[in-house]
């Protein structure tokens, strides 16, 4: 028989399998499912994207690239981080299958065992998985008590992290809770970083999704130029989740050390997507606009729709979800409401804060409103 690694066996399959596991065997009963579960945009991507990545095949771009990209794309990508306020040049980048692996390259590059990583509760799933598969130590700071906020929980923050700390993880806006921290909380974060010489990934995948407040980037303050790991990806913002395209820009250091990584799995990102992807940096403001828009719309019927039922949820400010308070068992209220009413949502308990249920609103206006009527219905609101 085979044997496994121990490292393997540190990890669990994503926790939101089991809720997709349910929508499909309902689905497949001939159930209509309302799915506020997914994190991708139901969008198209755009049509001149598109073109750009058929263009790019019958020029025939179709072998590998340079293992860290192609250089048209990095100096697309240095002109929209240069917006951001960021100063990297195309030698700090690599461009990754996806953000996700632009993540699991820098926790493979930064982490031995034991060493301290803290993340901050609500968190994406799969920087626990990526920390743990590293050897790393979890430390976590829970902002569930603070409308999902940073800056009224700096003071947590900084009993956490200590000189024995290596990495922190900020991910604004957020996946799961929509939060956009603001410019003090970021500002706290450096005061903490460089007091205790810690390196901060600041994953801002979300970036162009946000309503009330723009992102700063982190590694835009003083001090953090030379200890941020910027990471983004066109995912989210051009709705390309499946063309798997992002990067992560870092000091030179790191890019060395990481580019081994990159050059010994995965070797380059897919070539007429990174052709693709240069349109989408420099020609799709409208169409982001309009998803922003469209987004926005959507949060605000969602508020106002779950007020309307007496139930405040935290107004999240980016990104395309927003938490919603279920009672203490999370785990049960979702795989009740996706059996009995036929919506599914992902516990906040996969995130680290139970008591809560992530919705997606990445759906039409007319799902979202069957979705929270089927929850009223069946006495889940
Ligand atoms: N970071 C966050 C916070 C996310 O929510 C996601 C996707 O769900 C990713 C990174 C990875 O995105 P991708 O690998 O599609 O670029």
């Amino acid at each position: 028989t085979m044997e496994f690694t121990e490292r393997v066996g540190r990890v669990e399959p994503s926790a939101t399998l089991a809720i997709s596991n349910l929508a499909s065997e309902l689905e497949a009963d001939g159930v209509d499912v309302v799915d506020l579960s997914v994190g991708e945009p139901d969008f198209p991507t755009p049509e001149n994207v598109v073109e750009a990545a058929k263009d790019a095949l019958d020029a025939g771009h179709t072998g590998y690239t340079p293992s860290n990209g192609i250089p048209e794309l990095k100096e697309a990508i240095v002109e929209k981080l240069d917006a951001d306020g960021l100063d990297y040049g195309t030698d700090e980048l690599i461009v990754t299958p996806g953000a996700k692996q632009a993540l699991y390259e820098t926790f493979q590059t930064l982490i031995d065992d034991g060493d301290e990583v803290v993340l901050l509760d609500p968190a994406w799933v799969s920087y626990e998985a990526m920390a743990k598969l590293a050897g790393g130590s979890l430390s976590r700071v829970d902002l569930s008590e603070t409308d999902f906020q940073l800056e009224p929980a700096l003071d947590e923050l900084a009993e956490t992290v200590s000189d024995d700390t290596e990495l922190l993880v900020i991910n604004s806006p957020s996946n799961p809770s929509g939060a956009v921290f603001t410019d003090a909380a970021l500002e706290g974060v450096r005061d903490l970083a460089v007091d205790h010489d810690i390196t901060v990934i600041s994953d801002e995948i979300y970036d162009a999704i946000t309503y009330d407040t723009a992102q700063t980037s982190l590694g835009s303050l003083d001090g953090m130029g030379d200890r941020t790991v910027t990471i983004n990806g066109f995912s989210k913002a051009y709705s390309m989740t499946g063309w798997r395209l992002g990067y992560l820009a870092a000091p030179k250091p790191l890019i060395e050390q990481a580019g081994k990584l990159h050059s010994h799995s995965v070797s380059c990102a897919v070539n007429f997507v990174q052709h693709a992807g240069i349109e989408a940096l420099r020609n799709t403001e409208e169409t982001v606009a309009e998803m922003r828009d469209a987004f926005n719309g959507r949060r605000d019927m969602l508020v106002d729709l779950f007020a309307e039922h007496g139930i405040d949820v935290p107004v999240p400010d980016g990104a395309f979800y927003m938490m919603l308070p279920v009672g203490d068992d999370d785990q049960a209220w979702c795989e009740g409401a996706i059996e009995e009413a036929h919506v599914a949502t992902v516990p906040g308990s996969a995130f680290g804060t139970p008591g809560y249920a992530r919705l997606s609103y990445a759906a039409s206006e007319e799902r979202l409103r069957e979705g929270v009527e089927r929850l009223a219905d069946a006495g889940y609101l």
